[in-house]
C-alpha cells in the first residue's frame, strides 16, 4: 500500500470515512477510504500501488468479457465538432446517444473487451481504445478494434487529434486523473467532446449503505466522486462542462441491498434484495431526485488549456 495526497487539490488533510473491503471478488484487504477536507473528493488512502492493482482484477471481470461486435451503418461526417443529443430515449447513456460522426475519431480510455468500440467502429467512427489490462487489448484486437496497453499519459498517440473521448465507468480507476484529464485536452480537436462517467459517491445508496456500497469497488476505484468532484475535476483540466446526467443502475442497487439484507437482516433490505421492481424503482426515483448511483458528464474541450501542477496529480 501506498500513501497518497488528495488527487484533486493535492491538499494532504483528509478526514477517515471508514475501512472497507472487496465485496466484488472478495479479494482479501482492509481498505481506508478518506475525504479530502480542502476539496471534498473521497479516496483511497493508503491505496493499492497503480502497478499492482490487476492482482485485484478477477478473472471474470465484466468490462474485460469480449463480446460480439454489432454492425451498424456508417455515418458521415455532417457536423463540425461532435453533438450529444440530449434526449435519454430507452435510457441509453451519453455515450451512446454522439450524433453519428462518421469518420472522425474517438479514443476509449479503459476500453476494457471493446464491445462499445466496435459498436462506434461500426457507425464509421475511427476508433481508439486504451487500457492497461493486457486481457483487455487481447480482446478488442481480436475482434477488430485498434487497442493500446497502457494508459494516458504514457501510451504513444504521435500528433493524433480526437473528437470524442470517452471514459466509461473508468474515470474512478484512474491514479492519476488530472494528469490523464490533462493529456488528453492536448490530444482534444477543436471542439472535442469527452464524456467521463463514475459511481456517486453522493447518491442515496452510497449514504444509506456506507461501507457495503458496491458502487465503492474496492480496492480498484482509486477515487469516488460526487457532482461537486467531478465538475471541479473536469474544469481545472482544461474542460468545460456542458451537463451532469445522473443515471440509474438497478443491478448496482439489487447487489446493494443483497449486502445490506446479509449484513443487517433487516426486513426493508430483505424485501428490496427478493423483489427486482423494487430495486428497480429505487434507482429511477434516486434518479429523479440527482441522488443516483452514477453521474455521467459531459464535457467539451475549453479554448484554454489548464497547467497540471505537479507529475502526479
Ligand atoms: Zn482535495
Amino acid at each position: 500500500m501506498e500513501a497518497t495526497v488528495c488527487p484533486l487539490c493535492a491538499a494532504d488533510e483528509a478526514e477517515p470515512l471508514f475501512v472497507g473491503r472487496d465485496v466484488l471478488f472478495d479479494f482479501p484487504g482492509e481498505f481506508p477510504v478518506m475525504r479530502c477536507r480542502r476539496c471534498g473528493l473521497t479516496y483511497n488512502n493508503p491505496r493499492v500501488p497503480p502497478d499492482e492493482i490487476h492482482r485485484f482484477y478477477g478473472a471474470d471481470y465484466h468490462a474485460h468479457d469480449a463480446m460480439s461486435p454489432t454492425s451498424r451503418r456508417c455515418g458521415t461526417a455532417e457536423t463540425a465538432v461532435p453533438q450529444v443529443d440530449r434526449r435519454r430515449r430507452g435510457g441509453r447513456a451519453a455515450w451512446d446517444r454522439v450524433e453519428r460522426f462518421g469518420g472522425a475519431r474517438l479514443l476509449d480510455v479503459g476500453c476494457g473487451g471493446g464491445s462499445y468500440l466496435a459498436r462506434m467502429q461500426g457507425r464509421g467512427w475511427d476508433v481508439l481504445g486504451v487500457d492497461p489490462m493486457p486481457r483487455a487489448v487481447e480482446s478488442c484486437r481480436a475482434s477488430g478494434v485498434p487497442a493500446m496497453l497502457g494508459t494516458v499519459p504514457g501510451v504513444d498517440l504521435g500528433g493524433r487529434r480526437f473528437e470524442l473521448f470517452t471514459l466509461r465507468a473508468s474515470l474512478a480507476n484512474l491514479p492519476a486523473p488530472r494528469a490523464t484529464l490533462a493529456a488528453l485536452r492536448e490530444y482534444a480537436a477543436p471542439g472535442a467532446v469527452l464524456i467521463a462517467s463514475a459511481f456517486n459517491s453522493d447518491g442515496w445508496l452510497a449514504r444509506r449503505c456506507g461501507p457495503l456500497w458496491p458502487g465503492w469497488d474496492l480496492p480498484r476505484q482509486y477515487c469516488h466522486y460526487a457532482p461537486h468532484t467531478m465538475r471541479r475535476l473536469l474544469e481545472t483540466t482544461g474542460w468545460r462542462v456542458e451537463r451532469l446526467e445522473f443515471r440509474r443502475r438497478p443491478n448496482l442497487a439489487r447487489r446493494a441491498a443483497r449486502l445490506m439484507a446479509e449484513a443487517t437482516g433487516r426486513r426493508m433490505w430483505r424485501l428490496a434484495a427478493s423483489r427486482r421492481w423494487l430495486t428497480s424503482l429505487m434507482s429511477t426515483c434516486c434518479a429523479g431526485m440527482q441522488r443516483a448511483d452514477e453521474i455521467c458528464a459531459v464535457a467539451r474541450a475549453a479554448a484554454e488549456r489548464a497547467p497540471v501542477r505537479t507529475a502526479n496529480v
